[in-house]
């Protein structure tokens, strides 16, 4: 895996409302690559994990209730600084603060339900797409 590379979930919010198309236009025009992609649910065990760093926060419950209610799309994206550019175009974890044109601005409702993840460093870009993806999956 290079640092070309980011990991993304679309959230079940996203695919409940019918943007996964949509939304994969906005990554598709910014220029990202797809390097791997499925539709997928976690289980309890699986978010509790993959937010794992997040688990002494007061929304670790909520959180984990929403990412495994229902099916996401997992994604690796592939782009010149990958993280960083793909944190440009998903805007921040608030959509209130959420730039113009982000796609948490245009898709989320909340800043627990928003819409989109993006990997927030390379090494977790890398842990997290190993999390969803066996080497021979990704091209
Ligand atoms: N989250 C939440 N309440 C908060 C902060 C975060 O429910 O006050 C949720 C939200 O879905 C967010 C995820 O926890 O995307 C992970 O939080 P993080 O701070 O890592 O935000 P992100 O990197 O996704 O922008
Ligand atoms: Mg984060």
């Amino acid at each position: 895996m290079t640092t070309n590379r980011t990991f993304t979930m679309l959230k079940p919010d996203s695919v409940e409302k019918g943007n996964i198309g949509a939304i994969l236009e906005k990554i598709n025009s910014a220029g990202f690559r797809i390097v791997a992609m499925k539709l997928t649910q976690m289980s309890n065990k699986d978010a509790r994990n993959f937010y794992s760093i997040h688990r002494e926060r007061p929304f670790f419950d909520e959180l984990v209730s929403y990412m495994t209610r229902g099916p996401i799309v997992a994604a690796v994206l592939e782009k010149e600084d990958a993280v960083e550019q793909f944190r440009l175009l998903i805007g921040s974890t608030d959509p209130a603060a959420a730039a113009a044109g982000t796609i948490r601005k245009l898709f989320a409702t909340s800043i627990s339900e928003n819409a989109i993840h993006g990997s927030d460093t390379n090494e977790n870009a890398l842990i997290e797409s190993r999390f969803h993806f066996s080497e021979e999956d990704m091209f």
